[in-house]
């Protein structure tokens, strides 16, 4: 299933216990903006490679879009178009000041030196500097992008504009980062894990743990929780799935990953190695994270999961068939418009102190993430009880009630 489509019909569920009549639905979906260009550089050869890059602005309703950039060789419109939409509702469930947008370039990161992803990245600038902007449109580290990807970007914007470093967020520390925001999405997932798994009556030592993806997002959320002494037995990445029954040395995988090129875990020899697809379907998983791609749980697969709970660390890991056989089966699903929202939130922390020309403390960035994201939790979880819903669609109910409320203010319909 496209990914626009699997976004599309988790909307539609929604808006069905609304009272949203088709018109509404139909403006609501459909992206204000979509920008597609082309992003040629000189490689270090001397010879040209051609790319495509994107940037598809969903709306602004309730703020600034929001979203972040993606390097990876299936970046296209209509994935663009979804992951953008995903940010409209993930920061209204959040209730932050924004709305949603996201980009990327259709390319691998590991067929480019260090020279090439900067030009790269300079060009994608020179393409779209005048759409994206503090007060517009604020991106952001996303799969294949990293703090000194948001470097480039906002020196190269910085060229047209002059200097703002609130145009983008990610940035390393020293450069006006925020504390934090390396670590706030899998700290997120972790933190939401935690509160999940005490709803469910889950004790963390007895409750096993597999992560899909061991890049930002998924090596930061088996820190947090194997500190928080759950057992996380298997993790995976693009080399394989790592995996012992009784528990992963996370510390000892963390080190290697920090030891090799592109923080792969290839040759990490301290567990059973077994085929990269292997992960979603280990048996005796109590909670199983994807951290990785979207559209990796489908009907194809959903029966042969054995987990009680899935946190969608990744943007759409469940689409919409295999989301109906899950929940037939009694899985719990956190939706990845609240599971992954660490990321954004912090994101808007370090908005707010280069803004303000302040830095917070760590602590109190942890402390803020922590509010943000309990108190998004408790109420999309009493929604959903109170109403008998999934988790999904409480969320996504929250944040198209969010994001029309703001449009109605304004006038707009
Ligand atoms: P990343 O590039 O840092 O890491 C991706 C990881 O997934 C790598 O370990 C890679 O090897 C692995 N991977 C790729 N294909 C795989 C496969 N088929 N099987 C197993 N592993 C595979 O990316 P990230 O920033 O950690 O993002 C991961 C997911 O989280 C994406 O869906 C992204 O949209 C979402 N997300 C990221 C952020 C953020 O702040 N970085 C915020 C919100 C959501």
């Amino acid at each position: 299933m496209r990914a626009f489509e699997a976004t599309r019909r988790f909307f539609h569920t929604a808006a069905e216990h609304l009272d949203l009549n088709a018109q509404a639905r139909e403006a609501m979906l459909m992206a204000s903006r979509e920008v597609r260009v082309q992003v040629s550089i000189e490689r270090d050869d001397g010879s040209l490679a051609t790319f495509v890059g994107f940037r598809v602005q969903h709306d602004n309703s309730r703020g600034p879009m929001k979203g972040g950039l993606r390097y990876h060789p299936e970046v296209n419109l209509d994935e663009t178009r979804s992951l953008a939409s995903l940010m409209t509702w993930k920061t209204a469930v959040v209730n932050l000041p924004y709305g949603g947008a996201k980009g990327g370039i259709g390319v691998d990161p590991r067929s480019l030196s260090q020279r090439e992803m900067e030009r790269l990245t300079r060009v994608f600038v020179d393409q779209i500097h005048d759409i994206v902007g503090p007060d517009t449109d604020i991106p952001a580290p996303d799969m294949g992008t990293d703090h000194r990807v948001m470097a480039w970007f906002r020196n190269q914007w910085e060229k047209y504009h002059g200097f703002n470093p609130a145009v983008i967020t990610g940035k390393p520390v020293e450069e006006y980062g925020a504390k934090g925001r390396e670590e706030a999405t899998g700290r997120g997932v972790g933190t939401l894990t935690v509160k999940l798994t005490k709803r469910l009556g889950m004790k963390p030592e007895a409750t096993s743990i597999a992560i899909q993806g061991f890049g930002n997002v998924g090596s930061h959320a088996a820190k947090f929780l194997s500190e928080a002494q759950f057992p996380v037995i298997a993790i995976s990445d693009i080399t394989g799935t790592y995996y012992r029954k009784e528990g992963l040395d996370i510390a000892a995988a963390l080190h290697h990953k920090l030891q090799h090129p592109y923080g792969l875990l290839e040759g990490f020899t301290e567990c059973e190695v077994l085929p990269t697809d292997a992960l979603l379907t280990l048996p005796n998983v109590d909670i199983l994270i994807p951290a990785a791609l979207g559209g990796v749980i489908t009907e194809k697969n959903a029966k042969q999961i054995s987990a009680k709970a899935i946190i969608e660390a990744a943007n759409g890991p469940v689409d919409p068939d295999a989301d109906r056989i899950l929940h037939d089966h009694g899985v719990t699903i956190l939706p990845d418009i609240l599971a992954n929202a660490g990321g954004v939130t912090v994101s808007y922390f370090e908005w707010v102190q280069n803004r303000q020309h302040y830095r917070w403390t760590l602590d109190r960035v942890r402390q803020e993430l922590d509010r943000t994201l309990s108190e998004a939790f408790e109420h999309v979880w009493q929604n959903a009880h109170e109403r008998d819903l999934s988790l999904r669609t409480a969320a996504y109910m929250i944040g198209i009630t969010r994001v029309r409320r703001a449009s109605e203010l304004a006038g707009l319909t």
